[in-house]
């Protein structure tokens, strides 16, 4: 299996690695930074070797990367594995505004239901089974977010099961939640939220989330 250390340290952006297989221009490698598409997050985009990553997947416990024709690589082979850190943190900052936003958002809404989550590098969106026009929750929700995003709380990234690779993401006192994407060390990196809305359907909204340039 492949060590993720994505989730050890995802704040990392260059490792040294190995390649552990080679087939075609499809390579593992015994440990990685390298996040492909999970839990709505789109993959990181970066560099093995002198290669570009052209997709990234995950197989069981084995992470599957696709390199350009004529990389070179081959098992056994030492390489630098880079990751474009500019879209990874936008990916975070952006992945932790919906987390606290869709916590907010069961809190405050009685029965909403989440039917689907995209995190891309220029904006979050969530979407929800739910009546009403939602922008109408949107002052609440987004005072009490900048409020947790304000006091910089402190983010706890950890297994609940090791062996299945199943993680969460902690806030003490505010809540605990089943994820395995890449977190934030503290809220307030996330910085200024705006919040749209987009009717997708009858009975359905969706919550676009944008963030400014800066954290807190
Ligand atoms: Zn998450």
């Amino acid at each position: 299996m492949t060590k993720k250390i994505f989730w050890e340290d995802p704040y990392l952006t260059q490792i040294e690695t190995r390649i552990t297989s080679a087939k075609e221009n499809d390579i593992t490698v015994e440990q990685t930074i390298f996040y492909a598409l999970s839990g709505g997050q789109e993959r990181d985009t970066g560099t093995i070797g002198n290669s570009r990553v052209l997709q990234a997947r995950k197989e069981g416990k084995e992470m599957v990367y696709t390199l350009e024709n004529g990389h070179g690589l081959k098992s056994g082979d030492q390489v630098t594995m880079k990751i474009d850190w500019e879209r990874r943190y936008k990916l975070m900052r952006l992945h932790f505004a919906a987390e606290i936003v869709l916590e907010l958002a069961y809190r405050n809404l009685d029965s909403i239901k989440k039917i689907g989550a995209h995190i891309a590098q220029d904006k979050a969106r969530i979407d929800f089974e739910w009546d009403a026009n939602i922008s109408k929750e949107f002052p609440v929700l987004k005072k009490e977010t900048l409020g947790i995003i304000e006091a910089n709380r402190e983010i706890i990234g950890a297994f609940s099961d090791e062996e299945k690779e199943e993680r969460y993401w902690e806030i003490r006192e505010f809540s605990r939640v089943p994820c395995g994407g890449t977190h934030l060390r503290k809220t307030g990196e996330i910085g200024e939220i705006e919040l749209k809305r987009k009717n997708i359907g009858k009975g359905k909204e969706r919550i676009e989330i944008y963030i400014g340039e800066n954290s807190i």
